[in-house]
């Protein structure tokens, strides 16, 4: 299994996206810049989509999926917790404000995307891959994933202001846990009201861990805002340096597997 990182970021730009991670070219993780950041043919390898939830960087390029699916007759995936699932549908995918996307279009015909409710606490096969959720702390439903295959657990905290104990505590851990820090310290009082992380809380959290002697996945930093980037690397290698930990930025490109 190879993770591929295709947006790392908080915000989309000219060479940053927003946070998407491709695996194996046919599973994407949110789609947040699955059309702005990969090319047609990538694009039609997407099979299945795994939704963390269903705030608009995290879902944005699935009304131009589905209409690409539309002309090409295809069929994809759409797993995440019904009340994601449920919004997203109402409010970007519902015919109102561009194609329909979970329309039968004729008789005989798939609809672009298959909406899939998926439980908190689940684990189901996805393309042959093993999907489990896990619930994680930000103000609409949200939840990550650990997607294993071949020896590897590759772990999507999704947006978070912390609960990461339930991936390391997980039956199946990740070997690589990309993880939500968004802003700088100097920010936290607005990261905790946007339950997103700071490399304090993360602090926090791998402090936590190290203390109930859990081993600690490879992790990577991401979702991470652009203005704030400078000081939020000199922050992070700071903390990777004091906790002797596995920890670096992700970036747009990088490959994991
Ligand atoms: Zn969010
Ligand atoms: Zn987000």
């Amino acid at each position: 299994m190879q993770v591929r990182i295709i947006g790392a970021h908080s915000l989309d730009s000219k060479h940053a996206h927003h946070n998407c991670f491709l695996i194996d070219e046919c599973t994407a993780v949110d789609a947040g810049s699955i059309m702005s950041a990969l090319g047609a043919d990538e694009q039609e390898r997407i099979e299945a989509v795994l939704l963390t939830h269903h705030h608009f960087d995290h879902c944005r390029d699935l009304p131009t999926l589905a209409l690409n699916n539309l002309d090409a007759g295809r069929t994809v995936q759409v797993h995440g917790e019904p009340p994601a699932l449920r919004t997203t549908n109402t409010l970007l995918l519902d015919g109102r404000i561009y194609t329909d996307a979970t329309k039968v279009p004729e008789p005989g015909v798939s609809p672009p995307l298959s909406l899939r409710p998926f439980a908190i606490d689940e684990t189901r096969e996805v393309l042959g891959y093993r999907v489990s959720s896990v619930r994680v702390d930000h103000p609409v439903p949200t939840m990550g994933y650990i997607v294993s295959s071949g020896g590897l657990s590759v772990g999507f905290s999704g947006d978070t202001g912390g609960a990461l104990m339930g991936f390391f505590t997980h039956p199946t851990p990740p070997d690589v846990l990309l993880i939500d820090v968004k802003l700088p310290e100097r920010m936290r009082d607005e990261a905790e009201r946007q339950r997103h992380m700071t490399p304090g809380m993360l602090r926090q959290e791998l402090l936590a861990a190290k203390e109930a002697g859990v081993a600690l996945p490879r992790l990577l930093a991401v979702h991470r805002s652009l203005r704030e980037e400078p000081e939020l690397l000199r922050e992070l290698a700071a903390l990777q340096t004091e906790l002797n930990v596995d920890l670096e930025p992700g970036y747009e490109d990088m490959v994991i597997g």
